[in-house]
């Protein structure tokens, strides 16, 4: 069986995960990663898209809000490239308790989250959308975040730096020797090979599957996964994030990411993070609460519904998830269950994912007996150099000059036959879902209808797959694809679909491809 050796391996492939990869190579470990999918195609790559300024926070969770405060600045400085900064907006509906703003306003005050109120006009003439008979509005420096951008300017940053990493790698044991984790058995996912990886510390960054993780060393930790629904909208209907004022509950936020604005979300305990079933009572209440903020909310198209699991840690039993804070726990096995060489770190937001790697590669520092400094509360990722925010006319304006010099494949995203191909050849994949993750390829509002088979295409073309393989590839996109979007079918998203279903169906006879 082939084999590894390392100091530092890292489990899972999420924020979390790519930062404590990136902040150990930064630091000089020799670090493996294994995801056992692609990168942040768990938790991370199904979140809301909020760079928390912590006013979520600030009334119910002061030391979640307060870590936001602090790692908000940071993420603008290092990651700017990933970051939209379209501010948001705190608004006081008819619905909400008035009382609960002066709360707010204290919360705030009290943890450090920067605030300033404007007067309902400006908070109108901002968002003209949003419904006019709200009473107070908070202007805070909420953003948007683009999760794959992250983890892979992570992923690229710790290469730079020494580090291999590994998806499509799935950890199938903890090895053991006496009370030290030595390591672990891995198996490819592509190829079914297996892999023995030996390392002088494993740390456990697997999200809402930690807790299987840390069985295979036979520690036993408690995740809570808290499942939440998210509904994307066809179009930007707020331009700044837009929160209810009010205790977290569910539906209060609406997200402006690229040409869609997603509203999220809910939060229900669920018992296994792979099994995430969207009912259609909570896309209901989504539309329902989205109408409290945007009279009209339903009237757009709901373009597709996705879940994710929060990976929340409880010392204790609870029946109501938002009861659990949204901080990060590092659990050092040493000390509590007496396993050497094995650390976790849980819990936690994407907004600090850079602070959770910095305190498991502290402890890596310990458990290794080395001082070596984290470097990340400075050091930019790649792409983020210039410390210049995304913003939405870019890929326009990149094309502006020559208009025509290349071919658009998909419209939504302005993703040029260039800019694919650049893709391919750098993931090495020949999977459009990975794709899609790189370059948010049917994404938008068509959701793969016009662009997915010309994709499909250009990867034969490129011979990077052969008929059979590139038919199975162009399924199983749809596959995925269908599963969002089949919770949602009706009025103009349903015109969509059967447009869809002509296309694929009528005109291609998907179903009868050879694969
Ligand atoms: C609905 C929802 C909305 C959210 N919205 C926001 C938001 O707007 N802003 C924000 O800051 N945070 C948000 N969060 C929280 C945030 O998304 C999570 O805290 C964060 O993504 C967790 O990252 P992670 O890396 O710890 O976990 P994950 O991203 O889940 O990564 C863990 C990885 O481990 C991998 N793995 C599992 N088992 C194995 C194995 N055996 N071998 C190898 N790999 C394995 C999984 O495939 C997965 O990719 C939201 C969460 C949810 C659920």
């Amino acid at each position: 069986m082939p084999a590894l050796e390392t100091e530092v391996l890292v489990v899972g492939g999420g924020s979390t995960g790519a930062g404590v990869v990136r902040d150990a190579a930064l630091r000089g470990f020799a670090t493996i990663l294994v995801e056992r999918g692609d990168l942040a195609a768990g938790t991370t790559g199904r979140f809301h898209g909020l760079l928390h300024s912590g006013g979520r926070y600030a009334v119910t969770d002061p030391a979640a809000a307060r870590e936001c405060v602090e790692e908000n600045p940071i993420l603008r400085r290092t990651a700017a490239d990933c970051i939209e900064d379209t501010g948001g907006l705190f608004v006081t509906t008819r619905w909400d308790d008035p009382a609960f703003a002066d709360e707010f306003v204290r919360g705030c005050e009290e943890t450090g989250v920067p605030l300033e109120e404007i007067a309902v006009a400006e908070a109108l003439r901002q968002e003209p959308r949003l419904d006019p008979t709200i009473s107070r509005a908070f202007a805070v420096p909420d953003a948007s975040l683009d999760p794959w951008k992250l983890v892979w300017g992570c992923a690229r940053s710790a290469r730079e730096h020494g580090a291999e990493i590994l998806t499509y790698h799935r950890v199938l044991d903890l090895e053991r020797q006496r009370e030290r984790v030595v390591g672990a058995l891995v198996e490819n996912e592509l190829t079914g090979e297996e892999l023995r990886i030996r390392a002088e510390i494993v740390v456990n960054a697997a999200g809402a599957w930690a807790g299987q993780i840390a069985e295979l060393a036979g520690c036993k930790v408690t995740i809570l996964p808290g499942k939440g629904i998210m509904i994307a909208m066809n179009h930007r209907l707020v331009n700044t994030v837009v929160n209810r004022c009010k205790h977290p509950a569910d539906g209060d936020i609406i997200v402006p990411i690229r040409t869609v604005s997603v509203i999220g979300t809910t939060d229900t305990r669920v018992a296994d993070p792979d099994e995430l079933e969207v009912t259609q009572g909570e896309v209901e209440e989504m539309l329902d609460e989205g109408e409290k903020l945007v009279p009209g909310f339903r009237k757009a198209r709901a373009l597709r519904v996705w879940a994710g699991a929060r990976p929340l840690f409880s010392a204790q039993e609870v029946s109501d998830t938002r009861e659990v804070t949204r901080t990060h726990t590092l659990l050092d096995h040493a000390e509590r269950d007496g396993v050497e060489g094995f650390v976790t770190i849980t819990g936690g937001k994407t907004t600090t994912f850079r602070l959770m790697a910095e305190a498991a590669v502290d402890a890596v520092c310990e458990h290794l007996g080395v001082d070596r400094p984290c470097r990340t509360q400075e050091e930019p990722l790649p792409g983020s150099e210039d410390r210049e925010f995304y913003w939405l006319g870019s890929r326009v304006r990149a094309r502006e000059p020559v208009p025509r010099s290349d071919e658009i494949i998909c419209e939504c995203e302005l993703i040029t036959r260039d800019r694919l191909k650049a893709a391919m050849a750098q993931r090495h994949t020949t999977n459009l879902d990975d794709l899609r993750r790189t370059l948010r390829l049917g994404m938008g509002p068509c959701q793969g209808g016009f662009c997915i088979y010309r994709a499909t295409g250009i990867l034969h073309e490129a011979e990077r797959l052969d008929q059979r393989a590139a038919n199975a590839s162009l399924l199983d996109f749809l596959q995925e694809r269908w599963k969002g979007v089949h919770p949602i079918l009706h009025g103009d998203q349903l015109r969509q679909a059967r447009l869809d279903d002509w296309i694929f169906q009528g005109l291609l006879a998907v179903q009868h491809l050879p694969r």
